[in-house]
């Protein structure tokens, strides 16, 4: 029962496998439900002109025995006896008058109810036509017509014929059919759905393997099914050649960033340090070209930081990032990257830490400029009179540090997509900031590069954390 629940969430209402099913298993069902329609009407018509026929032979023949029976005996007796002659349980017969009184009848018709008789006989009111009758639990087929024996009009002819056991038989026979129709089509049913869905097999198995290859494994992706209709290993084929192209225009793009990023660096330096060197000799600079060189030099900076961060994360991308892993106090490299923080930022950053010393594999640099890339954040995007905290601590193989911040927050359904390259939550108020959306992306890199992790937590209007896992030497 669990099962079917399971499977009946499952369900995918749009999905081919179920379109295919339900249009090939009604389509079925129609052709299947009008042979069984068509089958039982044809079998009725067969069972009314069987019936007919006899009707039509007892009337044919009911005028030549009158005739017969009159030339030995009265025409009464001769015509009561023709009758008689006629009748049996099954087949009644019965003439009318000119009044509509019945004048002579079948001694059988006795052997009916009252009620039966009289219904049978308001029928013969009307002007009837050879058909199936259901009177009183019983069935049965009337016919009448003018009675002639020599020119001379008898009365009106009626035969009754009870067809009761025959048509019980017959809607016993209509109902096996349909049972046996519903079971044929369920298991037809059930049979194209298992049929559609080993069709569509080796669809779900491309789809499968397509969803796991990486960004890495581009170039290597060999998609090949083995026992797979040609049509589906041909979609293979064209899949493999597309990601293949895909991955060189991958690597052509990264390249591109690459080499860019590092052919205006080196200029860019250059032109800082320039810059910088001007400032320093500033004796005989106005106001205004001192500005105008502290603009130049915190643009260039900027840019120069920038491209570094793409030169990072071209690196990465082609698994050219190295670490240089050595073993390091957490807590003197935190109060290392603080005081380099507070140089420039006139923020209160604090750090809280009851263990000491919580001992690590990390790489330097790299720790530091996330670190740096953390704090840098949390300064611009939270109110100038608030502080900063950072809270170390160690929690079974893992040293934890937490960046914490009394900002304005990050709304929730953004709060995944922050690590992505160059997203940014809100550029109007991310444009006075400055930053470029790579920040965090780099941090990531970085960080699951030394084998650890990082996540955030964060509530609008009441800061964040961002939290950074990284493996402790036990
Ligand atoms: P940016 O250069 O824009 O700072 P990041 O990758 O560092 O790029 O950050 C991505 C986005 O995440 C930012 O634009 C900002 O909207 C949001 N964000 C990052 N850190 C914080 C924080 N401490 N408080 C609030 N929002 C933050």
């Amino acid at each position: 029962m669990k099962q079917i629940k399971q499977s009946l969430k499952n369900l995918d209402l749009f999905s081919l496998r179920l379109r295919l099913t339900i249009g090939i298993s009604t389509f079925s069902a129609l052709i299947l439900g009008s042979l069984a329609v068509w089958t039982s009407h044809k079998m009725q018509q067969i069972l009314i002109d069987s019936h007919k026929h006899n009707i039509q032979q007892i009337v044919d023949r009911l005028p030549h025995d009158i005739q017969l029976y009159s030339e030995m005996m009265q025409p009464e007796t001769g015509l009561q006896k023709a009758i008689n002659n006629l009748s049996n349980s099954n087949t009644l017969l019965f003439i009318k008058n000119s009044d509509n009184q019945i004048s002579i009848k079948s001694p059988t018709l006795s052997l009916l109810s009252d009620s039966t008789v009289n219904k049978l006989m308001s029928i013969t009111q009307m002007s009837i036509k050879p058909q199936i009758y259901h009177v009183n639990q019983s069935y049965f087929v009337l016919s009448g017509g003018s009675l002639q024996v020599q020119g001379k009009f008898l009365g009106k002819l009626f035969v009754v014929r009870d067809i009761s056991r025959e048509q019980m038989m017959f809607m016993a026979m209509i109902r096996s059919l349909s049972i046996a129709s519903i079971l044929a089509i369920i298991l037809i049913t059930l049979v194209i759905a298992f049929y559609i869905q080993y069709s569509l097999q080796p669809l779900c198995q491309l789809s499968q393997m397509t969803a796991v290859i990486s960004l890495e494994d581009l170039g290597q992706a060999q998609l090949y099914l083995d026992n797979a209709p040609s049509e589906v290993k041909e979609l293979a084929q064209t899949l493999t050649m597309l990601l293949s192209r895909l991955s060189q225009s991958w690597e052509k793009e990264r390249q591109f960033v690459s080499n860019v990023s590092h052919e205006l660096r080196t200029p860019l330096t250059i032109v800082h340090g320039y810059l910088q060197s001007v400032l320093r000799r500033q004796s005989n600079l106005t106001e205004i070209q001192i500005e105008a060189l502290e603009t130049a030099a915190s643009e260039a900076d900027h840019t120069i930081r920038l491209l570094q961060d793409l030169l990072d994360i071209a690196r990465a991308d082609s698994g050219y990032l190295r670490f240089q892993m050595k073993s390091y106090i957490l807590n003197d490299l935190v109060e290392e990257v603080v005081m380099m923080a507070k140089k420039y930022s006139d923020r209160t950053i604090t750090i809280e830490s009851s263990i000491y010393p919580i001992e690590l594999k990390t790489d330097y640099s790299r720790l530091k400029q996330v670190l740096l890339n953390l704090i840098d954040n949390a300064v611009k995007y939270s109110p100038s009179n608030t502080p900063i905290t950072l809270k170390l601590n160690r929690f079974h193989h893992q040293a934890i540090i937490e960046v914490c911040d009394h900002g304005y927050g990050i709304p929730l359904q953004q709060q995944e997509r922050i690590f992505e390259r160059f997203y940014r939550v809100d550029e109007s108020r991310s444009h006075t900031t400055g930053g470029s959306g790579l920040g965090l992306s780099i941090v990531k890199t970085f960080v699951e590069g030394m084998g650890g992790n990082v996540s955030v937590k964060s509530k609008l209007e009441e800061g964040s954390v961002f939290t950074i896992s990284l493996p402790i030497i036990s």
